[in-house]
């Protein structure tokens, strides 16, 4: 057989396992469908769609109204096949062969592993003891490794805390190049790191419609930047990688954003009541700025609990082979139905 690259061989997959059960929550999708007016709205679409065309390729409708969305222009969008090519896209632009990225672990593994597929170097530096952005930490590993991009994801997947602006600005200060700031989870969270855009044009922020929007089957991400960093990544965008259906979609969602905003309330709302509910339990808790909780069961190992959780129909990530996550355990917030049922489970599995 053909070898594949010697690094991309010896490279560990990452996935979620797939698991049939009643509870979902591995993933951190919305627990809600999207209005049923979008629903609507992109059957129209749809049906009028020229199929036999190839898609805007710019995506100018799309780009227009996420900009007018965040106050900037369409050059400052990039839109991608979810955050995750975002992701990628900024690796083959900004990383690549002789080139380092800076992660600061615990964190979405995601980073650096789309880093080392693109031939990137990782440097890997380590959270403070709450999870937070330890600084003399950021200084001494993106400046040394002079880092080409840092890494930081707020709220922190999966710890749940989001960094400060002012630690946001303090990492720009020491960071050499570009630094992405993943908020896949951002609209719940108190704070933005889009407010510092105007000034930091070393900063790029990354959005996706698949938590809030509810549109994780869409696959549909996007990046607010400068407009010199936009050019850059479609320069290594494939043509035409945004199809039809997807630009669709995400116009679509944006008149639905006040539903949107409904649904992260409820959420949030959701997320406190089941923390509440986790404090009665022999379990760690950390606070959460987003849709999921970590949390360390006290009496058994986290693989047991996980199986146990399993064994009664509901799923939730196994995070305990991460580097400083020994024992613990993500779970998404659900329906209050869905939480009840897992609160109910890992009673049982931890008495
Ligand atoms: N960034 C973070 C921090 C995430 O948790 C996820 C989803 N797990 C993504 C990016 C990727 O999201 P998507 O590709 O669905 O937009």
């Amino acid at each position: 057989m053909p070898q594949p690259r010697d690094d991309v061989r010896l490279m560990a997959g990452y996935h979620s396992p797939l698991v049939d059960v009643a509870v979902r929550l591995n993933v951190n999708e919305s627990p809600w469908p999207p209005p049923a007016g979008w629903r609507h709205e992109l059957a129209a679409a749809v049906a009028s769609l020229d199929a036999h065309r190839y898609p805007d390729r710019e995506a100018t409708g799309l780009r227009r109204a996420l900009g007018d969305l965040h106050g900037v222009g369409a050059d400052q969008i990039f839109c991608a096949n979810g955050s995750n090519e975002v992701i990628q896209s900024v690796l083959l632009a900004y990383g690549g062969h002789g080139r380092t990225a800076v992660v600061f672990d615990p964190t979405y593994e995601l980073h650096a592993h789309i880093a080392r597929i693109t031939g990137t170097a990782v440097v890997r530096g380590e959270r403070g003891l709450r999870f937070e952005l330890d600084l003399g930490e950021v200084r001494r590993v993106a400046a040394d490794a002079l880092a080409d991009v840092v890494f930081l994801c707020s709220p922190n997947n999966p710890t749940g805390r989001a960094d400060t602006l002012d630690e946001i600005s303090e990492v720009v200060s020491v960071a050499p190049g570009l630094v992405v700031v993943d908020e896949a989870y951002g609209q719940f969270a108190p704070q933005t790191a889009l407010e510092l855009l105007p000034g930091e044009e070393r900063v790029v922020v990354l959005r996706t419609f698949s938590k809030t929007w509810s549109m994780a089957a869409l696959r549909l991400g996007y990046l607010v930047g400068a407009p010199e960093i936009v050019a850059a990544l479609e320069r290594v965008a494939l043509p035409y990688h945004l199809d039809a259906l997807k630009q669709a979609a995400g116009r679509v969602a944006i008149a639905y954003q006040a539903d949107m905003h409904r649904r992260v309330a409820a959420i949030v709302a959701e997320r406190e009541r089941l923390m509440g509910a986790l404090g009665d339990l022999a379990v760690d808790l950390w606070p959460s700025d987003a849709n999921f909780i970590l949390f360390r069961p006290r009496t058994s190992d986290a693989g047991q609990v996980w199986q146990g959780l399993v064994d009664r129909s509901v799923l939730v990530r196994d995070v305990s082979t991460r580097p400083r996550l020994e024992g613990c355990l993500r779970v998404t917030v659900g329906t209050p139905e869905e939480n009840d049922a897992f609160v109910a489970a890992l009673k049982e599995v931890t008495k």
